[in-house]
């Protein structure tokens, strides 16, 4: 397990101002990994992802089998920043069955012509399972903050649209989310923090890997264009949004290894905190479990 101070200094703590600038999308929080040298980190970030894995597998299960709890991933970052990856690495390990993905894209009219929370809401994961979103409720403070025209399109009732009214955003997604928490969700959110460098890297990567290609999109480069809107758009987004109940974590991402090895391990973390146990059966269905056993030893 990675140390609990580690974890600590990730999440983003509740109604406090933060700058981004102050969490390193490397990896120098921990000097002990920093002086290992890359290779290292890349192999002792694996070992433990594979350790998550099999934790992660056993905590699904029993998350499932109790049918009480389910857990909400939220994922939310700059293009190529890995999201992709976290599920794919990540969730490999799991019953397919207990797990669920959706990716949001551009909202359609049907969405629009309802809240802005209500396609998401539909989507939710059931009692028992581990929902991951690939984008979310977050791009209504993000994508149509940075491209406030969007909400044009969101027939919503007349008014002003400034700071207030992104306050308000924010306020419902708290309120929305201590609802679903207060019903059994646990919620875990991460933002996965790409240095702008390491974008390009990886744009690059894409155009000159013809297997990558289909990776590449114009609009992603015209996002980038916008690198300091959404640095804003995200700041005051964590720091409204962090609660006890839904927390945030800034995940360093320039090492694809050690964000999945983080990811892996706070999930891991968070379903044993719920402190499930498997269902105990009761007297009379004991006795159904004798009756049957002595009637299979029987044949
Ligand atoms: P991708 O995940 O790369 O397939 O891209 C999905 C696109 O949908 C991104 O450009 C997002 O910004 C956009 N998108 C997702 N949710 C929303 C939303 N609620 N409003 C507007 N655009 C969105
Ligand atoms: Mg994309």
């Amino acid at each position: 397990m990675i140390k609990k101070k580690l974890i600590d200094q990730l999440r983003v703590p509740t109604g406090k101002k933060i700058h981004l600038r102050d969490y390193d999308p490397g990896w120098a929080q921990n000097r002990e990994l920093k002086d290992a040298g890359k290779d290292a980190v890349k192999q002792r970030a694996a070992e433990l992802l594979e350790e998550n894995r099999a934790e992660l597998a056993a905590a699904q299960e029993l998350l499932w089998a109790s049918d009480i709890c389910s857990v909400l991933v939220v994922l939310q970052a700059m293009d190529a920043a890995g999201k992709d990856g976290i599920i794919k690495h990540v969730m490999s390990g799991i019953n397919p069955q207990g797990c669920q993905v959706f990716s949001f894209k551009k909202p359609s009219d049907e969405d629009l012509d309802h809240n802005f929370l209500w396609r998401y809401m539909r989507c939710l994961p059931e009692r028992g399972r581990i929902g991951l979103f690939n984008r979310s409720y977050y791009e209504d403070v993000l994508v149509v903050k940075v491209h406030p025209e969007m909400l044009d399109r969101q027939k919503l009732p007349p008014g002003k649209r400034g700071d207030g009214f992104w306050q308000k955003r924010y306020e419902d997604i708290n309120a929305f989310e201590h609802h679903l928490a207060r019903n059994g969700a646990l919620i875990l959110k991460f933002f996965l923090h790409i240095s702008k460098d390491e974008q390009k890297k990886r744009f690059l990567e894409r155009l000159d890997n013809p297997d990558k290609h289909w990776k590449f999109s114009e609009a992603d480069l015209a996002e980038r264009a916008h690198w300091d809107d959404y640095t804003e758009a995200f700041e005051d987004m964590l720091s409204a949004t962090s609660t006890k109940w839904a927390p945030w974590y800034v995940i360093p991402a320039d090492s694809k290894w050690v964000s999945r090895t983080l990811v892996a391990d706070i999930l891991v973390d968070g379903i044993k905190s719920l402190d499930l146990e498997f269902p105990k059966v009761g007297e009379e269905k004991r006795a159904a479990l004798a009756a049957a056993r002595k009637k299979l030893e029987s044949e």
